[in-house]
Order: structure tokens, then sequence, then C-alpha cells
């Protein structure tokens, strides 16, 4: 089934690469892969965990001090080919990435895209790296400080971004000089076997990067007490991202978190409203509402809100709802059953608080015998009369819902906006000029979207405050994530 879509039959995996060895779990257990469209299982893979988690650790160990060893220069030459055989892999990556995730194949195009340019990036980045030489206050002694790779890393990332949360992990600490394990979601694990299938043709050393699929607190676990993984890098739910931190405290371990966000977009009295309603859709109903950067909550100045509802309203219908691999579908499925549930379970708590449904509001009723009735879609929807006391106020909605609120002061949207434990990123649109620099020097969040809502590119840092996280990736900061500082003093005489 998946086959039939690769023109590269041998970039379906289903065995995890540990150690630059193909294998499967010791017990021989699996995990089935389902596509979320069809609610249908299209792949197993193995079900590995402690005892297979701590031979990939060995591996990379064992590869440590040798890659680390190399010039810059040579590891930026692996990134690159490890860069040229995945563009070159493109269609059927992004083939995967849709299968297994549901998005729109327009959206793993863009998704590749910006993951692709991570490794790029990072391999020429390696080759940059400068430590410095210090003014001494005394004549006796010298000061130079050195950029050196943190260790072994183990990275673990979610499924609402198959290939780029990996890539944006990976890239920059193999060009820093670590080897990484790498823990994909279960749900989305084939982009990311084919990912180490590119790495293995293009040469990387075995040991260098694996990849393990299969029980997360297990695999989690052998990573934290490992003495020898010295960071761990993650993005996905803050309540995972908290466990991490705590089991990680134990061998005082780095720890990179990208969290969960709740991302309010304001929209000013002066903003031009069309652009903003567009980019509310675009934010909002990205990956059918799934990414920790989607508008969560859209706070609408009462002036302008009636007339900007009713923009919103018309695009949030034309969108179109089906197979992420069918032509002209902009809305796939969410991730799984239990997803449309909880979705489910807000929009009643709004519902029975006040808030009106302006479209959508339901699961799409296919016929019993339509392909798609076995998938786990819900209607893009949108709600007015939201208020601060339902619970989309504060938890993230992780689907396809835009509530709107409306405010009727600068200092009320702020107060709105950082009411919250998140602070990943928000967004606003004005054409004020000073009010856009007062309102983004007060919001409480790690990224600044204004009158912009693709804010994320490999030259830019990502990352959240408050309980969204800690870090930042992308971009040279990103890279110093996984780069120790050492202080090298020179006695002279
Ligand atoms: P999401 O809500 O996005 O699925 P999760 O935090 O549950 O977020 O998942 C993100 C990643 O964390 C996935 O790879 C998942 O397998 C992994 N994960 C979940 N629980 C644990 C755990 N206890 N230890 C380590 N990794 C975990």
């Amino acid at each position: 089934d998946v086959l039939a879509h690769l023109s590269d039959t041998g970039l379906l995996r289903t065995q995890c690469y540990v150690g630059g060895q193909w294998i499967d779990a010791s017990d021989g257990a699996t995990l089935e892969v389902l596509d979320p469209s069809t609610g249908r299982s299209i792949a197993r893979v193995p079900r590995c965990g402690a005892n297979e988690t701590r031979a990939a650790i060995a591996g990379a160990v064992a590869q440590f001090e040798p890659w680390a060893a190399r010039p810059a220069k040579e590891r930026s030459a692996l990134l690159r080919r490890w860069y040229d055989a995945v563009v070159g892999a493109r269609d059927d990556i992004t083939r995967l990435m849709t299968l297994e995730s549901g998005k729109p194949l327009a959206e793993s195009r863009g998704e590749f895209d910006n993951g692709v340019a991570s490794i790029e990036w990072f391999a020429e980045e390696a080759k940059r790296t400068c430590g410095d030489v210090l003014e001494s206050p005394d004549r006796h002694r010298r000061f130079m400080v050195l950029k050196q790779p943190v260790g072994v890393v183990g990275a673990i990332t979610p499924w609402n971004f198959p290939f780029s949360m990996i890539t944006r992990k990976v890239s920059p600490a193999l060009a820093a000089g670590c080897t990484v394990v790498l823990k994909p979601s279960e749900l989305t694990p084939l982009t990311a076997l084919a990912l180490a299938e590119l790495a293995e043709r293009a040469g990387l050393p075995g040991g260098v990067l694996s990849v393990l699929t299969g029980d997360a607190p297990a695999i989690g676990d052998a990573m934290l007490k490992s003495e020898e993984v010295r960071k761990i890098g993650f993005t996905g739910s803050t309540a995972v991202g908290k466990q991490l931190a705590a089991g990680a405290a134990g061998t005082v371990k780095r720890v990179s978190l990208e969290l969960g966000g709740n991302a309010p977009f304001i929209v000013f009295e002066d903003a031009d409203l069309e652009k903003a309603a567009t980019a509310v859709v675009a934010s909002s109903h990205r990956n059918s509402g799934q990414t920790c950067i989607c508008t969560n909550r859209v706070l609408v100045h009462e002036r302008v809100h009636d007339a900007f509802v009713a923009t919103l309203t018309a695009k949030v219908s034309a969108l179109r709802l089906g197979s992420g691999l069918e032509q002209g579908v902009t809305q796939g499925p969410l991730i799984s059953a239990a997803a449309v549930d909880r979705l489910e379970e807000k929009v009643a708590d709004a519902l029975s608080k006040g808030a009106v449904v302006a479209v959508g509001g339901q699961r799409p009723k296919w016929d019993a015998g339509h392909s798609l009735a076995g998938g786990f879609f819900y209607e893009p929807t949108v709600l007015t009369g939201a208020r601060p006391d339902m619970r989309m106020f504060r938890e993230e909605l992780f689907g396809p819902v835009t509530p709107v609120y409306s405010f009727s002061s600068d200092d009320e949207a702020v107060q709105l906006a950082n009411d919250t434990q998140y602070g990943l990123a928000c967004y606003f649109y004005t054409k004020d000029l000073s009010r856009a620099w007062r309102v983004a020097e007060r919001l409480q969040y790690g990224m600044v979207g204004i009158n912009e809502v693709a804010i994320t590119s490999e030259v830019a840092p990502f990352g959240g405050v408050k309980q969204s996280g800690l870090g930042r990736e992308q971009s040279k900061y990103g890279l110093a994530e996984f780069q120790d500082i050492k202080t090298v003093c020179l006695g002279l005489y």
C-alpha cells in the first residue's frame, strides 16, 4: 500500500537504525502505523525499549570522539551529502509524511522545504564555529574560550512535523560534533526511518545517528538514566517536557524543550481586516490546527469585530477537507480518534458557556461507504462569543477551531494575550508603528509576528518563555545549544 506511493521503495524502512545496523526489537514486538485519513494500518515498525536504546547510546558513545575530532569541514561535507540525498527524495518523503500524518501534500512540501533548509544551513554553519581570545587583566595569564560539542544527544520528536522537528535537532547537533540517538513519534516513524536510510546512503558513519521507534517512556527513561547522554532535545507536550526536565536533573543533562503554546492573534482596530483574516486562517488552520504556534485565541477590537468575523467565516467556509493526497484538499484529518474526542469536549465546554458556531462545529458527515468514513476528521470551525472562562482560553485546542474573543483597549488586549502559562508564539495586526513596538515589547512570548504569521526560518531563533520551553532551536543560537564553553587559561613564564 505505502510502496505504491514511492518511486524509491528502499525509503520504506520498517526496522530501526541502531549503531549502523538495521534491527528489529529484541522480542520482535511491533507497533502499528495508521493513516489518519482512513484509520487503517499502513505499516508496522519495531517496538523498541530500554535494551535497544542502550545499544544505540553505546554506538553514539563509540562514535562521539572520532566524530567530534573530525575537522568541521568534513562534518559539513557529510551533512551536505545528507542534504543532497534528502532533497533528491522530496517526492517520496513528502508522500510518506502525508500518509502517516494526514497533512495535505502542499503542507508536507512546505514542511519539507523548511526542514531541509535546516540541514543545509547547519552544514554551512558547522564551519563557522569560533571561540574567543580574551584580554587578560594581568601579565602572567592568557584566557581563551573554546566551543566544544556537548556529547551524546537524545532527541525526541513529535508527530505534527514528522520531518522538520528532526532536521532542526539532528543538523545542529551533528554540525557541532555531537552524536545523536533519535526517537521520533510512534505515530509518524516512517519519515524518520527514511531520513536514517538517507543518512546511511550519504555515508554518515553508523552510530553517529541512530533512530529508534517504540515504547516512548522506556526509551526516554533509558536516555535519562544514561550518564553518557549529555543533552535531551525535545519537542512535544508541556506535560512530557516537565517529566523529561525532572528526569534529566538526575545526571544534570542539558535540556532544550519546545513545548505547548496558546498563541493569541490580536486584530487591532486599524488592521487590514482582509489580510488579518487570511493570516488567522493560515495560522489557526495550518496542519488542521495541530502546531504549537497555531493561533489558539483570536482577540478582535470590538469596533471591527463583526466585519472581521464575517470575513473570517467566509474564508474558513472555503477550506476543503479530505485526504491529504488529493489535489485541492486544504485540510487533512487530526492525528487520532482521541484527538477528535478531546477537541469535541473543548468545543462542547465553550458552547455550554455561551459561544456560538459561525461555521463548522462538528465532525463531517461522510456517507457510511465513503473511503474517509473511518478517518479522524473535524470540520474547520469558527466560534464567536468566546470568553476567558472557557477551557479553550487556557488549553491548547490542537484542532481546526478558531475562537474569537473581543476587547476594547490595547491594555486589555495585552492583558488577555499574556493571561496564560504559555509563551511560545503570538501575532498581531496593526498599521501603527508605535503601537507595534510597544505591544511587541509587552507580549510575554518567545516569538512575535507583526503583520506576519510565517515566523519560522532556519536563520531565526525558535522557542518559548514561561511553560512553553527552554532554549532555542534554529539559527546561531540553536547551534550554541549543542556546544559547551571551555575556558582555557594559559600561564606564561
Ligand atoms: P503530543 O501531544 O504532541 O503527542 P507528546 O509529548 O505526547 O506530545 O509526544 C512528543 C514526543 O514525546 C513523542 O515522540 C512521544 O513518543 C514522546 N514521549 C511521550 N511520552 C514520553 C515519555 N514519558 N518519555 C519520553 N518520551 C515521551
